[in-house]
């Protein structure tokens, strides 16, 4: 049995060996705690600066029940590890955080929208697509023009195509494999804004300030946090992610990306549960940044500050933009945080800078 909260020289498991991982397995280790990761690629960024690493796949059932047996608790660095791998870690033993719940409700995009929906964190309307048929009907209803997404298995704009003509209908549908997809109406935002927030075992929540997002080719670029955001909106954010972290039952760090209307309306675009890349800059901007937090919330400990110091932009390097680092590291107002990954694909997040700025 597992006690909470879980004391430092406990064994903390992430599944993720991303950079993810990585910082979280920096804060845990920062908090005594000992890391072990699994991912199927050796030598993961976040298996080298940790105990240790076990190679294999995230549904491996014997790789599962070694790793279940070893860790006091266990998390996730990214949505997509099978919901029954969550449930063989549990059988042997681990606590695991967040839950199977948020798991599978932010693995489905129709999952997801209909949750939100019900917990009052509005989002865009949106049709299920399981067929042409459909999403000729949805496109009547929603009108022109109309993002279709996969229902699963997207992220940074992967698996999804803007329709702006009916004609279209059936060759973005082929676009996307003809899987199961949602079409969604388009937000009229007039920016994209994100709130990361936390929830302890106890039920407490803490919120941090609003980040302000900009984006290109659906690949997250910058963050400003705090942003300038008027107290209705942050007021309205808040409350949304209050509800989302309720409504799940929530323990750990989550993710929300919002789309700004004005006035203080808030849209919930997706939700990530886990640390967020919009998260980033508190690592330099607050006293306890959301890997820490994240780590508090699933340890069992109590939740830390979550206010400012300074203001922070947020820069992913991307690619052989890293080799920016040289420049970076003379300037006295970036902080580098590099992820430790041989191969600059291009496109591939490798870093991020945080450029401190004052209040
Ligand atoms: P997603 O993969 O759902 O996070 O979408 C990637 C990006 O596409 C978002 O950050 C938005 O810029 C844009 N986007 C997604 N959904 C919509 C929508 N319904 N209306 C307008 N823009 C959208």
């Amino acid at each position: 049995m597992t006690t909470l909260p879980l004391p430092p020289g406990s064994t903390l498991g992430i599944l993720g060996g991303g950079q993810l991982g990585r910082m979280l397995s920096q804060a845990a280790s920062r908090l005594g705690f000992d890391v072990v990761i699994l991912d199927p690629e050796e030598n993961s960024p976040a298996g080298r600066v940790s105990r240790g690493q076990i190679v294999a796949a995230y549904a491996d059932p014997v790789a599962l029940t070694v790793f279940g047996q070893e860790c006091d608790v266990v998390t996730f660095e990214f949505e997509n590890v099978p919901a029954a791998s969550v449930e063989r870690l549990a059988e042997a033993g681990a606590l695991v955080a967040p839950g199977p719940t948020a798991l599978a409700v932010a693995q489905d995009r129709v999952d997801e929208k209909t949750f939100l929906n019900a917990v009052g964190a509005t989002t865009v309307d949106f049709a299920v697509v399981d067929t042409v048929e459909d999403l000729i009907a949805g496109l009547e209803r929603l009108g022109l023009p109309a993002l279709l997404k996969t229902r699963r298995d997207g992220y940074d704009g992967k698996g999804q195509v803007w329709i702006k003509s009916a004609d279209d209908a059936a060759s973005a549908f082929a676009k996307l494999g003809g899987r199961p997809a949602i079409l969604e109406a388009r937000a009229a935002f007039t920016r994209e804004l994100s709130v990361i927030a936390a929830r302890g075992r106890d039920g407490q929540i803490a919120v941090y300030p609003l980040g302000e997002n900009s984006h290109a080719g659906g690949v997250l670029r910058t963050t400003l946090a705090p942003a300038a955001v008027d107290a209705r909106t942050s007021e309205r954010a808040h409350e949304i992610a209050e509800a989302i972290l309720d409504g799940l039952d929530y323990v750990g760090v989550l993710g929300v990306e919002l789309f700004d209307l004005g006035e203080g309306q808030l849209l919930v675009n997706e939700i990530a549960p886990r640390v967020h890349n919009t998260g980033h800059w508190t690592q330099d901007g607050c006293v306890c940044d959301q890997f820490e937090q994240h780590i508090r919330a699933v340890a069992g400990w109590p939740l830390g500050p979550t206010t400012a110091h300074a203001r922070v932009e947020m820069a992913n390097l991307l690619g052989d933009e890293v080799d920016q680092w040289r420049d970076l590291a003379g300037k006295p107002d970036a902080r580098l945080h590099l992820y430790g990954k041989a191969e600059a694909r291009p496109g591939r997040k490798m870093a991020h800078v945080n450029r401190i700025m004052p209040l």
